[in-house]
């Protein structure tokens, strides 16, 4: 008898029901979700604006006021899509930005769509603005960015529209 390891193996699957809280941030995607809106935060002490939101300020530590962000925004640095999540594939070839939305102090990672998608699209200095699925469950893939060129041909989609 050979002294070699056999390892037996069955596939198996398991389903989990779960929920997962947004905690501090749950303002954010209730506001996304009922009311089309971008909420950042602005430090009460320090005045900086953050999006993503922080209950407190990352700089001086204070609390934050929740405020409407612009939709509106800049492309500071991104990439384009090639390998991703079932979730997405069928998106692909999509780019992704961290976006400085106007009248915030910081940026955050959000997908850019495009009816077109060449790198000038998605280069930094682009200017680009949110586009909502009508259909929310107040999660950030709710939203995407498309060129503010194309904005008006992508919220007139039956499954798109503009935030407030
Ligand atoms: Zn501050």
């Amino acid at each position: 008898m050979s002294g070699e390891f056999q390892d037996h193996q069955i596939r198996d699957k398991i389903d989990i029901n779960y929920k997962y809280t947004m905690g501090g941030q749950s303002k954010f995607f209730i506001e996304l979700m009922n009311n089309i809106k971008i909420l950042g935060t602005k430090c009460k002490i320090c005045g900086k604006v953050w999006m993503p939101p922080r209950i407190n300020c990352s700089d001086c530590y204070e609390d934050t006021d929740w405020i409407e962000i612009n939709q509106t925004g800049t492309i500071q640095v991104s990439t384009i899509v090639w390998y991703t999540t079932s979730a997405f594939i069928q998106a692909v070839p999509y780019g992704i930005a961290f976006i400085k939305l106007d009248g915030t102090h910081t940026a955050f990672n959000q997908g850019i769509f495009s009816e077109n998608l060449v790198p000038s699209k998605v280069k930094k200095g682009q200017r680009v603005r949110a586009v909502f699925l009508k259909e929310r469950e107040g999660k950030m893939t709710d939203f995407f960015f498309v060129p503010e060129s194309e904005y008006e041909r992508w919220i007139n989609k039956p499954e798109y529209e503009g935030g407030v």
